[in-house]
C-alpha cells in the first residue's frame, strides 16, 4: 500500500486535483458546480478532465431504475453512467470514457480480479485502486487538472473509502490537491433567515474524515450576505474569500459566469499554487446571451413513462433530452416551453389525447418494458395524423414503427418482442447476439452500447440535417427493427434513412416532408451528443419544424 502511494507522488506533481464533495443534502447541484469549476479552469487554458464517483455498490448505473436514480448517461465507449457525466461533457465539450466513472462495485470488481491474480504482490489492499483510477483518467486524457466529484454527502458510510483516498492524496501532495465543499444553506419559511449551522456540521463531518475544505460553495435559495460569509469562514475554518455564494439561478449555464464573478478561478489558482491566468469565456458568454433571447416560445411535449415518483413529477430522468432541446432552440433564436406528459395518463384517460393539439412538437424518449407504451403509441398516432412534428428516440423510434405497422399497414397486433413475444407481427425483434444474453440473465452492461457508425441515405430529412453521409451516435438497446417487415413498411411510405455499415440494422426511420412536417425516429440516442456550443443537428431540425408548425 505505502509503496504504491509513494510511487504515485512524482507523477502527481504535473497535475492538480480538485475534489468536490457535498454537504447537508444531495441534489443541490454538485455536478453542475464541478462542471462549472472545470469550465473556468479550461477557460484559463488548462486541459481538464472530470471523474464521477458514485459510492453505491452497483457496477454501473445501467441496471438502476430511472425513476429513482435519474437518467442513465451513455459514453462513446458504452459505459452506462450517472447523469452528471452528461453535465461534464456538455460544460467541457469533451468525450469522456469509462475510466472517468467509478462506483464502489467497479472498484471492488477490479480489486478482486487483481488480488486473485496476485497482482498486489502479497500486500494489504486498501484504497490504492481508487487512486490508481484517478491517475489513469488523468493519464489517458493528458489533463493537467482533474476534477473528482464524490457522490452523496459527507457523513454517509458509502463514501468513506473515497474520502480516505482523497485525504491520502492531499496529505502526500498538499499543494496539488484542493477540496471544495458544496453545501446548502436553508432559509426556513417560518424564520425567513438563512441558516449556516447545517454547513458548519457538514464541514466538521468532513474534518472527521481528516479533510479540511479549502473552498465552500454556499448553495441556497438566495445569495449569501456578508454576515453569513464571515460566520462560515470562522466556523468552517476557511478564509472569507474562499466562501463562494451560489444562489438558485434560472439557467445552470449562468453558474460558471457567477462563479467567475465571485473569483472562484482566482481562489483555485491560489489554493493550488497555479500561475494567475485570465479566463477566456467569450464563447460561453455568447452562448449564455442566446439563452436569454427568444420572445416567441415553442411548446414541446415530452411524452414519457418515467415521470412518476410518489406524488412528485421528475424530469431529471430525461435531462439530456431537455438540454438538447434547449441548445437547439437557443441556436434557432426561439424560446422553449417543455411539458412532461406521463403516457400512463393517456391510458387511464386522466388526460385526453387531444391535449397534444396545443403543442408544436412531441418527443418520445427511450425506455424499457411494457408499462405506459400503449399511451405512447396513441400519442404517436395523434402526432402523425395531426401533422405535429414528432421525434422518437430509441424506444420512441421502435414504438413509432409499431404505430405505423398497426395503423398504416393494418397489422393490428404489431409489437415488440420486449412487450409481447406472442404477437404474430414482431416488427421490433431481439437482436440475434442478444438472445443468449437474455437466456443466461446476463443483463448488466450487455446491450448494444456506445458509439456505432451509421450511413445515411441521400435526400432524406436525416441527411439534410446532418449534412453528412456517415455519422457516429451512441446506442443503448437490445431490440431492433425486424428486417422481415422492412420492405412492407417502406412500401407503405416509411423511409429508413440510416443503417449500420453492413446494412443490417435500421438506425433511422422517417416520413418524407411531403407527407409530414417532421416524423423521425432514431434507434440511437442523439441527446447524448448535444452540446451547448455544438447543438445536435437533428434536434435543430426538429425545433425548426416546430417553429414551422407554430406559424401555420
Ligand atoms: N427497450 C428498447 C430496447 O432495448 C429501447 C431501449 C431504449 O430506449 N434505450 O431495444
Amino acid at each position: 500500500m505505502k509503496s504504491s502511494v509513494s510511487k504515485l507522488e512524482n507523477k502527481l506533481s504535473n497535475c492538480k486535483y480538485i475534489f468536490v464533495v457535498g454537504g447537508v443534502i444531495s441534489g443541490v447541484g454538485k455536478g453542475v458546480a464541478a462542471s462549472s469549476i472545470g469550465l473556468l479552469m479550461q477557460a484559463r487554458g488548462h486541459k481538464v478532465t472530470s471523474i464521477k464517483i458514485d459510492p453505491y455498490i452497483n457496477i454501473d448505473a445501467g441496471t438502476m431504475n430511472p425513476t429513482e436514480h435519474g437518467e442513465v448517461f451513455v459514453l462513446d465507449d458504452g459505459d452506462e453512467c450517472d447523469q452528471d457525466m452528461g453535465n461534464y461533457e456538455r460544460f467541457l465539450g469533451v468525450d469522456l470514457c469509462r475510466t472517468n466513472y467509478m462506483t464502489t462495485g467497479r472498484v471492488y470488481e477490479e480489486v478482486i480480479r487483481k488480488e486473485r491474480n496476485l497482482e498486489y504482490k502479497g500486500k494489504n489492499v486498501e484504497v490504492v485502486e481508487v487512486i490508481h483510477r484517478i491517475k489513469e483518467a488523468t493519464r489517458i486524457t493528458g489533463s493537467d487538472i482533474t476534477i473528482i466529484e464524490i457522490g452523496g454527502t459527507v457523513g454517509e458510510y458509502q463514501n468513506v473509502l473515497f474520502l480516505e483516498a482523497a485525504r491520502m492524496l492531499k496529505t502526500k501532495n498538499p499543494a496539488d490537491v484542493a477540496f471544495v465543499l458544496v453545501s446548502y444553506l436553508p432559509v426556513p419559511s417560518n424564520l425567513g433567515e438563512m441558516k449556516t449551522k447545517p454547513t458548519q456540521y457538514a464541514s466538521r463531518t468532513l474534518n472527521s474524515a481528516g479533510v479540511q475544505a479549502d473552498i465552500i460553495i454556499a448553495r441556497g435559495p438566495i445569495a449569501l450576505d456578508k454576515k453569513r460569509k464571515e460566520k462560515i469562514a470562522l466556523f468552517c475554518n476557511v478564509p472569507e474569500d474562499n466562501v463562494i455564494s451560489a444562489p438558485d439561478v434560472k439557467s445552470i449555464y449562468d453558474i460558471p459566469l457567477n462563479f467567475e464573478k465571485d473569483k472562484m478561478g482566482e481562489t483555485l489558482e491560489r489554493v493550488l499554487s497555479l500561475p494567475k491566468r485570465t479566463a477566456n469565456l467569450s464563447n460561453w458568454k455568447k452562448f449564455v446571451s442566446k439563452t436569454k433571447n427568444g420572445k416567441e416560445k415553442i411548446k414541446i411535449a415530452v411524452v414519457g413513462k418515467y415521470f412518476d415518483s410518489g406524488d412528485f413529477v421528475l424530469s431529471d430522468v430525461y435531462i439530456s433530452i431537455l438540454e438538447a432541446l434547449k441548445f437547439s432552440s437557443y441556436e434557432s433564436g426561439v424560446g422553449i416551453e417543455i411539458a412532461c406528459v406521463n403516457s400512463k395518463d393517456f391510458e387511464s384517460k386522466k388526460i385526453p389525447l387531444s391535449m397534444l393539439k396545443k403543442f408544436d412538437g412531441v418527443i418520445v424518449p427511450g425506455g424499457f418494458g411494457e408499462s405506459g407504451i400503449e399511451g405512447i403509441i396513441s400519442a404517436i398516432r395523434y402526432a402523425r395524423e395531426n401533422k405535429i412534428p414528432y421525434f422518437g428516440l430509441c424506444y420512441g423510434m421502435q414504438l413509432m414503427v409499431i404505430e405505423y405497422a398497426r395503423n398504416v399497414l393494418g397489422l393490428k397486433d404489431a409489437n415488440t418482442r420486449e412487450v409481447n413475444p406472442n404477437s404474430k407481427n414482431l416488427v421490433i425483434d431481439i437482436m440475434e447476439d442478444q438472445k443468449a444474453k437474455i437466456e443466461s440473465k446476463n443483463m448488466g452492461g450487455s446491450m448494444r452500447l456506445g458509439a456505432y457508425i451509421a450511413h445515411l441515405k441521400k435526400g432524406t430529412v436525416a441527411h439534410k440535417a446532418y449534412k453528412a453521409d456517415m455519422i457516429t451516435e451512441r446506442h443503448r438497446h437490445r431490440y431492433e427493427v425486424n428486417n422481415a417487415y422492412r420492405e412492407r413498411l417502406e412500401n407503405a411510405g416509411l423511409v429508413f434513412s440510416g443503417h449500420s455499415p453492413d446494412g443490417t440494422l435500421c438506425e433511422i426511420a422517417e416520413l418524407p416532408t411531403s407527407s409530414h412536417p417532421f416524423f423521425l425516429g432514431t434507434q440511437y440516442h442523439p441527446e447524448f451528443k448535444a452540446r451547448p456550443l455544438a447543438p445536435h443537428p437533428l434536434f435543430t431540425a426538429f425545433i425548426k419544424a416546430c417553429q414551422g408548425k407554430k406559424k401555420v
